[in-house]
């Protein structure tokens, strides 16, 4: 049978580190295996689910180069087999309409915790005579839908991550409900663990590749395969993405949305990469920097962690820059020039293509992540710079204005090469009788503004293309 995976975010926030990690998972599976990643959109909760996240979804997997073979599926569009499916199983009598009053829960479980007991449903309306259904029905009563969990019944299943798991029926909280309130004869909306089973029999699921958060849903959804006569798939729980100090990733920790990784200057291949090495070791002598492609050909849940995976940044930016530094000139140029634009730099990314290719060569070997070519460019984009105190300091020595002066008065008319710049250099240090050092630090400090920065000889033939050059040295002479 092929294999047929998927990914079931709820638009109900924006595709976070979490979701995408177990997509990352899932698409390697499907592509190790010859088979299909799905993608269904679980979007039952109304009140909580937006149009934009869903978008936020499908934009976050297209950046991160995740392509999905069927799908997006959505699950408001499914409503009606749903309830096919609720109505088959009150129909066997394997689920039940429950009258209690939210009141009446409520006692049920003030009692329940009186007594130090897990909180559960005591499967008080599993038996209803005709009768009491019928009082109840007069009275207006509303019903859920309950479907039947024997307490003595026992869970389990080979997790492909995790191995052998079992649950005890007595542990899952009672009669589940699988659909909300509705009147007499009619079938409210059906909730999540009831649709995400219907769906993944539906679309023929064969691995469900999922957050260790949702282990505890795993029997219950088990339990409601069997009611509905279908096979029951295999389970792969992966590890939860942990912060620093071991807790569950959140949005406390800053970032959890896929786009904030963008926005910090991560690239979506370094972050795939790094995304699978997040609770995944590689097989014997891999290198850590790897294609998603080459990746799939060697993937497999025997070397997925049980342990929750720590989020570590300094990985993350060694990865990074790992992908910067091989990255050819034009494909980087056309990574940075929207961090460029952003950063509110003038400059024509057409026109100016060039002379931004010549920077990117200069800077790309010294780049973590694509916005620290912000910092590090800034003093090539404005044609004025406002001098560290360091460099003041530097263009006050004495000698310093006057090699300057030579400096500038020697700039050819046509462009400067490294060849012309290096003699004028080495012209003024004979002519002026002072040491080379002091020339090439005070020329940085009047060309670039600060005494640390890229490559001299390289950030003066680049102001030197826009004539910035004179106007920084006049300045800096003052
Ligand atoms: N909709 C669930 C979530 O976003 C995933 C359900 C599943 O994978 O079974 O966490």
């Amino acid at each position: 049978m092929s294999v047929r995976v998927r990914i079931a975010p709820s638009p109900t926030g924006n595709l976070h580190i979490g979701t995408a990690r177990t997509a990352v998972f899932n698409w390697l599976y499907a592509k190790n295996k010859g088979g299909s990643f799905i993608l269904r959109i679980e979007d039952t909760d109304l009140e909580r689910s937006k149009p934009e996240f869903t978008q936020n979804i499908l934009d976050g997997l297209k950046w991160l180069g995740l392509n999905w073979d069927e799908g997006p599926i959505f699950q408001t569009d499914r409503t009606a087999l749903y309830q096919t499916k609720i109505q088959s199983l009150l129909d066997q009598g394997l689920a039940y309409r429950a009258y209690d009053t939210p009141e009446e829960i409520e006692t049920m479980r003030a009692r329940q915790k009186a007594r130090n007991e897990a909180p559960r449903y005591d499967n008080r309306h599993r038996n209803l005579t005709p009768d009491q259904i019928a009082a109840y029905e007069a009275e207006g009563r509303t019903a859920v839908i309950r479907f039947k969990i024997e307490d003595s019944r026992e869970i389990t299943w080979t997790d492909l991550v995790r191995g052998n798991v079992s649950w005890k029926g007595r542990d899952l909280g009672g009669d589940m409900v699988i659909a909300r309130a509705s009147n007499t004869g009619t079938i409210g909306a059906p909730l999540y663990n009831f649709v995400v089973v219907v769906d993944d029999i539906d679309m023929g699921i064969t691995q469900v590749i999922r957050g260790e958060d949702h282990i505890g849903n795993t029997p219950k959804q088990i339990l409601l395969y069997e009611a509905l006569g279908a096979t029951v798939p295999e389970f792969g729980h992966t590890p939860l993405i942990l912060n620093e100090t071991g807790a569950k990733l959140s949005k406390r920790d800053g970032v959890t949305s896929i786009f904030d990784f963008k926005k910090m200057g991560y690239t979506a291949a370094a972050f795939c990469n790094y995304m699978t090495l997040l609770g995944w070791s590689p097989i014997e002598g891999m290198d850590e920097i790897f294609s998603l492609e080459s990746a799939s050909k060697v993937f497999g849940f025997d070397r997925v962690n049980k342990a929750g995976a720590k989020f570590d940044w300094d990985k993350l930016n060694w990865i990074n820059s790992q992908y910067l530094h091989a990255m050819p000139v034009p494909e980087l140029t056309d990574l940075l020039i929207p961090y460029w634009q952003e950063a509110g730099f003038a400059f024509d990314p057409i026109a100016d293509r060039p002379w931004l290719e010549r920077l990117v060569a200069v800077i790309g070997a010294s780049l973590a992540k694509l916005t620290d070519a912000v910092e590090m460019a800034e003093y090539l984009f404005t044609q004025a710079v406002t001098p560290t105190e360091d460099a003041t300091k530097q263009l006050g020595l004495d000698g310093v204005k006057d090699a300057l002066s030579a400096v500038l008065a020697a700039i050819p008319t046509e462009a400067l090469t490294e060849e012309s710049a290096k003699a004028i250099i080495d012209a003024v240090v004979k002519e002026k009788g002072v040491k080379k050092g002091l020339v090439m630090k005070s020329l940085r400090a009047g060309l670039t503004g600060s005494l640390q920065g890229p490559d001299l000889m390289q950030s003066w033939l680049l102001l030197n293309a826009k004539g910035w050059d004179r106007i920084r040295l006049t300045g800096a002479i003052g």
